[in-house]
């Protein structure tokens, strides 16, 4: 039966889309009227459910009318082998895998599916708007997705919340998977990383969860300083970063700082993190931020006015994902109730979004919060004591300045009584040293953070 329904989809698609999607497909079993079928990658499996599902069901049911389902699951193929210095660890691998294929033919080894995360379709490089806060981590992102062989190991990308560092990442993933389907891409967050090791703990089952990750031709973990402090995934990231490397496989992380500026990671992990290629994405512009308008309308078909696109451009600075956010209720508000957009319905459909946008927080108002929460009188944030219990507040105040305003270091001094811009700079280094050694205190600093941003 199965045969009589590959040659009708070798003849109905023909043969070079049948080699590529449908000929990795195996047969499994037919059990009460349903269908099991195995192909070897998630990206196949997708592919071809999507593209071919239908009709593959349907000439199933042509061939045998009690077969009411058809169920495709991925089952990796191939093993790969690690090098011979981790014989000991190979042989358990396939013995690993030999023995869950006897018990169920799918269900187990599903591997892929298991570790990785799913990718967004529309995380494309062509969907992404290269401008010059963003062109040299996209020059390196598309420099690894284009080359079979590793390019800089890591890849490390930073920056901002918002500013398309999980794009850039799922776009290096569907471009190699297009290329080139054999190799296996995974992707994940740092989170699901560290979940995937807890419970891997919990069963007694680091073994096979090591073994996952390196079998892997490139790995992804997207958000690293999400493992920063936790000790024991960060030991085992170590050593899978390690393997993979040795192994000549392709790393790619994400963090929102630079390697030697994360928080809570060993000293040896963070300049391993360092030694690949380091790749910031920045601030977006506003020459970038109207690209990305544009390129969206023009996605989405809609027409936008340039008036309106200087405006969001203008106005809605913080991040990429706010302005996309913007632009949505812009252009749904507009379809909603059938009017073109102008820049009034702009402004009205967006007046919340814009005051939180158009908010500044000045140096006065970081030192009566700072002032209030260390319980210290305002005016000592000038006066020139340098008890410590007034010192201190008065650098947290001026870290927080130098952080939160964008004002330069002698503006700075100046609304302090009339310091010299390196008093400041001074007590920005000590409050960083201080939040990278003390835990509490970093909370502290987050806690004013949010309470003035807010
Ligand atoms: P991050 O992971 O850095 O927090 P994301 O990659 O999730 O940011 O990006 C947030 C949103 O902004 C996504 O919807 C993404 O598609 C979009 N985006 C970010 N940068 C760009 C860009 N240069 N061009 C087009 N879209 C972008
Ligand atoms: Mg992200």
């Amino acid at each position: 039966q199965w045969n009589r329904v590959r040659g009708r989809l070798r003849d109905e698609y023909g043969e070079a889309a049948f080699k590529s999607w449908l000929n990795p497909l195996t047969l499994a079993e037919v059990r009460d009227g349903q269908v099991r079928m195995c192909v070897p990658t998630r990206f196949l499996r997708d592919w071809v459910v999507t593209h071919y599902g239908d009709r593959i069901r349907s000439l199933w049911s042509k061939e045998d009318a009690t077969i009411s389902g058809v169920d495709i699951v991925v089952l990796p193929t191939t093993a790969k082998m690690p090098p011979r210095a981790t014989l000991v660890a190979k042989a358990s691998n396939v013995a690993h895998v030999a023995a869950q294929t006897a018990a169920a033919p799918c269900e187990p080894a599903n591997i892929n599916e298991e570790i990785g995360a799913a990718l967004d379709p529309r995380y494309t490089f062509d969907n992404f708007v290269v401008g010059k806060p963003n062109e040299f981590a996209y020059a390196a992102a598309r420099r690894v997705a284009e080359s079979d062989t590793v390019s800089f190991n890591p890849l490390f990308l930073y920056g901002g919340v918002g500013l398309g560092k999980t794009h850039l990442m799922h776009a290096v993933a569907w471009h190699i998977r297009e290329r080139n389907p054999q190799r296996s891409v995974i992707y994940l967050s740092a989170e699901k990383f560290m979940y995937r090791f807890v419970r891997a703990l919990r069963f007694q089952d680091t073994m096979a969860f090591k073994e996952q990750f390196r079998s892997v031709d490139v790995l992804m973990i997207d958000d690293v300083q999400f493992i920063g402090g936790k000790d024991s995934t960060q030991e085992e990231f170590f050593h899978t970063f390690n393997s993979l490397v040795d192994q000549g496989r392709q790393i790619i992380i994400s963090a929102d700082k630079s390697p030697s500026s994360l928080q809570g990671m060993e000293e040896r992990l963070r300049s391993r993190l360092g030694c690949g290629l380091v790749a910031d994405i920045h601030a977006t512009t506003y020459e970038l931020r109207l690209g990305i308008i544009g390129a969206k309308a023009e996605q989405m078909a809609v027409e936008v006015p340039r008036k309106v696109s200087e405006f969001l451009a203008h106005k809605i600075t913080s991040n990429v994902r706010e302005l996309e956010g913007a632009l949505n209720r812009v252009i749904a508000h507009a379809q909603l109730v059938g009017r073109d957009i102008t820049l009034e319905s702009t402004q009205e459909v967006l007046h919340d979004l814009l005051r939180s946008n158009d908010r500044r927080i000045t140096i006065e108002e970081i030192q009566k919060k700072v002032a209030e929460h260390f319980n210290i009188r305002l005016a000592d944030m000038h006066s020139a004591r340098r008890a410590r219990q007034v010192a201190r507040p008065r650098q947290v105040a001026m870290y927080l300045a130098k952080q939160l305003t964008s004002r330069s270091l002698p503006e700075i001094g100046r609304k302090f009584g009339g310091r010299d811009h390196t008093t400041v700079m001074h007590a920005v280094k000590k409050i960083e040293e201080l939040r990278s050694a003390d835990s509490g205190f970093a909370e502290d600093i987050e806690l004013l953070k949010r309470m003035l941003e807010s």
